[in-house]
């Protein structure tokens, strides 16, 4: 069977997590054939785990694991940094699901937390890891109905939380913009490239990272080959975890069931003291809306502010610069209604990033043809649900048993999508809606 990687990774705006670290070492680009035993296709939150922890359990073994660009460029690291241990299903009113559904997805989500708390600990991996906990604000009527919702959920699966009125929202963030809050404390917050790059700089010794080398073409058979410009890759077992790039694999059964679902994210120049103290609030946090469709902000410990929303229905996988222009605005009015004592704070970073979504939140995790394994869509929570389904596909591919892996098997499959023009009609026009019921929480 033969795949074109028809949809390649790109630039789509200038990341602020990934562009503030210092420059990375030069990259390891593939040159050549090179013969392993495992071969991983993406170096995100998904494949970093996936080959890490083939690289643990078989140290005899070799594995390759590549990306187009560099580890951290993409998604996995332009992300918010909200490693949330929580429901958070984006197609639900209150991000909650059904109760015996969402203790499973607790488990597996603070299984992640778990094995990336140990490597980084255990490599020191800088990268401003917080076990702060996440808020979620409510801004308006509807905002106020669905925190309700939410925390009626967290009771009921007996998770702790705590109310915060409009003043002690404003005591943490220094805005007067939300009307209540709730504090969920199991949350982790990071910053996601230099977590990304970490994890990338920390594999084990069997694990090969080629980098800056766009897979072009994948024959599989009985031993895969994977060609890039300059080389090719022989592996008998194949893992992809290249996330939202995998919807275009039809041979595989994945076209008609993937949606390639783009956010967006600005990030702030340094605030001076004299603009942090106007501000006042605390030195760091961070806030998802109540409404999911609203806008997600944090505080960094570095004095920068960043915020993010938009979402954009992009099956060739990219951003244009119109896009990215427009989705700047749409950041700059919220920030303005969040902290309108901040008026000269430009951004100095625009970016977006690629989500994997199927309608009904499912995954695909498996082995799905003859030696080709997939850890591929994370529906928009990557750095817990990626890593772990990561980590359990490689104990799957090893044959290995585990109530997590269990619990992994049992997510559903995701559902076919109606044939297009219909798709992108009917995503883009409930985006838009579900936009604008969202109103000022955006
Ligand atoms: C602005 C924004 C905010 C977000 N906030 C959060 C958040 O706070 N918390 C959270 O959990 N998630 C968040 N997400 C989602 C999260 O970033 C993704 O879910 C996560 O990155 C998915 O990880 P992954 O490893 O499955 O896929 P990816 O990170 O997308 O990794 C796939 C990799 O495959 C590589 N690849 C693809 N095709 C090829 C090819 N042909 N050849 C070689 N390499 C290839 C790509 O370069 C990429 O590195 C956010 C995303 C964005 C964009």
């Amino acid at each position: 069977m033969q795949l074109q990687c028809n949809f390649l990774p790109q630039d789509d705006g200038h990341c602020g997590w990934y562009e503030t670290l210092p420059p990375p070492p030069p990259s390891t680009p593939l040159r050549g054939t090179v013969q392993a035993d495992w071969v991983v296709l993406g170096a995100g939150l998904a494949g970093l785990a996936a080959a890490r922890r083939l690289g643990e359990l078989q140290p005899d073994a070799s594995v390759v694991l590549i990306d187009a660009k560099r580890v951290g460029f993409g998604a996995a690291g332009r992300n918010s940094g909200f490693m949330v241990d929580l429901p958070h299903d984006l197609t639900s009113h209150s991000y909650t699901s059904s109760h015996e559904a969402d203790h499973k997805i607790i488990r597996l989500s603070r299984g992640a937390i778990d094995y990336t708390r140990e490597i980084v600990q255990r490599h020191g991996i800088d990268c401003d890891w917080r076990e702060q906990g996440k808020l979620h604000g409510a801004a308006n009527a509807r905002g106020m109905h669905a925190l309700e919702s939410f925390a009626k959920g967290l009771s009921a699966l007996g998770e702790p939380y705590r109310l915060l009125s409009a003043e002690d929202m404003k005591a943490v963030t220094g805005s007067d913009f939300y009307q209540a809050g709730l504090h969920a404390p199991g949350c982790v917050l990071v910053q996601p490239a230099a977590l990304t790059r970490g994890l990338g700089q920390n594999l084990p010794e069997n694990v090969r990272l080629f980098e800056d080398s766009p897979v072009l073409k994948i024959e599989t058979g009985q031993v895969h080959s994977l060609t890039t410009a300059q080389g090719f890759i022989k592996a008998p077992r194949l893992v992809l975890a290249n996330n939202a790039y995998a919807a275009n694999f039809g041979q595989l059964g994945l076209k008609g069931r993937l949606l390639p679902i783009y956010t967006y994210a600005s990030m702030t120049r340094q605030l001076t003291a004299e603009e942090l103290a106007r501000l006042g609030g605390e030195d760091s946090w961070g806030l998802i809306p109540a409404d999911p469709l609203g806008s997600t902000v944090r505080r960094l410990g570095n004095g920068r502010i960043c915020v993010r929303n938009s979402f954009t229905y992009n099956p060739r996988v990219q951003a244009s610069a119109a896009t990215l222009q427009r989705v700047k605005q749409a950041h700059r009015r919220s920030f303005d209604n969040r902290f309108p004592m901040l008026p000269n704070v430009e951004f100095e970073y625009t970016w977006g990033g690629a989500l994997c979504i199927s309608r009904n939140s499912g995954s695909v995790f498996g082995e799905i043809a003859p030696g080709v394994f997939s850890a591929v869509c994370c529906n928009g929570l990557g750095l817990t649900r990626s890593t772990i389904a990561g980590k359990l596909i490689a104990e799957y591919a090893l044959g290995m048993d585990s109530d997590l892996l269990s619990i992994m098997l049992e997510q559903p499959k995701p559902c076919s999508n109606p044939p297009e023009p219909f798709l992108g009609l009917g995503v883009r026009s409930a985006l838009a809606w579900k936009e604008w019921t969202a109103g000022v929480e955006l």
